[in-house]
C-alpha cells in the first residue's frame, strides 16, 4: 500500500480528491485531476484535524480508512453501520472515534459507516443517574442500569450497532459489549482509548459464542482484555474476521 503525498499521481489520487470534496466541503473545491498538489495537501490536513488524526498531510492507512478508502487496493466487501448515542452533548470526539474504528476494520475489507449520532436528551435526573452505569458487564443484559441505558435513544435506525457513550462505569471498565436480546449495542466510557469503540463493537459482531473472547498475547490483537494505549493499529485474526463477516450486523456490499 503506497502512502499518498504531495507529488503522487494516478487514479488513487482522483479517489482521494473526490472523497475530500464529498466529506470535507459542501461543494467540490478540488479538481479531481489525479495530481496531489498543495490544495490537496491542505484539504488532507484539514480532514485529519477534523478526524482527530495526526496532521501530517500524508495519506496512510488511518487517513485512508477514515476517508472510506480501503488500504489494500481492493474495494470494501462488507459494511457495518454505527449509531452513536451520548448521555449528554459533552465532548465525545465522535470524528476521532469513527476514524480509529474505520482504520481497524478497513484492512479486512470492512467499511465502518457513520449511521447516526445524537444525544439522548435525558432529564437532569436520568442524566445524574446514568452518568455512572452500575451493575456487571454481562453478555446478555436483562435489567439494571445497562438495560435502562440501552433502551434509550429510539429504535436502531435500520441495521447496525448502537454505541452508547457514558462518563464512567461502576466497575473498573472502559467499555462493555453486552446487550439485550435483539438490540445490538455496546457502551463506552469517557476513559476509553481511541480503539475502545472498535473493541466493544467487535464483541457485538463476534457474538457470545465466539472463542477466545479475548486475546492477551503480544500480537496487538484488537481483542486484548485490557484497553491500553497502543502504539500501533490493532489487528484481527483470520477467524475473527471470518466470524465478523458472517454476522447479520455485517452486510456484504
Ligand atoms: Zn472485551
Amino acid at each position: 500500500m503506497a502512502i499518498l503525498s504531495i507529488g503522487s499521481r494516478g487514479p488513487e489520487v482522483v479517489t482521494l480528491q473526490q472523497e475530500l470534496n464529498r466529506q470535507l466541503y459542501p461543494s467540490p473545491r478540488l479538481s479531481p485531476d489525479g495530481i496531489f498538489g498543495g490544495l490537496t495537501r491542505t484539504a488532507v490536513r484539514a480532514f485529519q484535524r477534523d478526524a482527530g488524526l495526526k496532521v501530517d498531510g500524508l495519506v496512510g492507512p488511518m487517513t485512508r480508512a477514515a476517508l472510506g478508502m480501503p488500504d489494500t487496493g481492493r474495494p470494501f466487501t462488507h459494511r457495518v453501520r454505527l449509531h452513536f448515542r451520548s448521555i449528554s452533548l459533552t465532548d465525545v470526539p465522535f470524528n476521532s472515534i469513527l476514524a480509529h474504528t474505520q482504520a481497524v476494520y478497513a484492512p479486512y475489507g470492512i467499511k465502518i459507516e457513520f449511521g447516526s449520532g445524537s444525544s439522548l436528551m435525558l432529564s437532569r435526573d436520568e442524566q445524574d443517574r446514568l452518568t455512572q452505569v452500575d451493575g456487571a458487564c454481562k453478555w446478555q443484559v436483562t435489567g439494571g442500569e445497562y438495560a435502562e441505558l440501552q433502551q434509550l435513544g429510539g429504535p436502531t435506525p435500520g441495521s447496525g450497532v448502537l454505541v452508547y457513550y457514558i462518563d464512567r462505569f461502576g466497575e473498573a471498565l472502559n467499555g462493555c459489549g453486552g446487550h439485550m436480546n435483539n438490540r445490538p449495542a455496546c457502551v463506552v466510557a469517557r476513559a476509553g482509548t481511541h480503539y475502545c469503540t472498535a473493541h466493544e463493537v467487535c464483541h457485538v459482531l463476534l457474538g457470545s459464542t465466539f472463542s477466545p473472547v479475548h486475546i492477551g498475547d503480544a500480537s496487538n490483537n484488537l481483542m486484548h482484555p485490557v484497553d491500553f494505549v497502543r502504539s500501533a493499529r490493532p489487528v484481527l485474526t483470520d477467524l475473527q474476521v471470518q466470524r465478523i463477516k458472517a454476522s447479520p450486523l455485517c452486510e456484504a456490499i
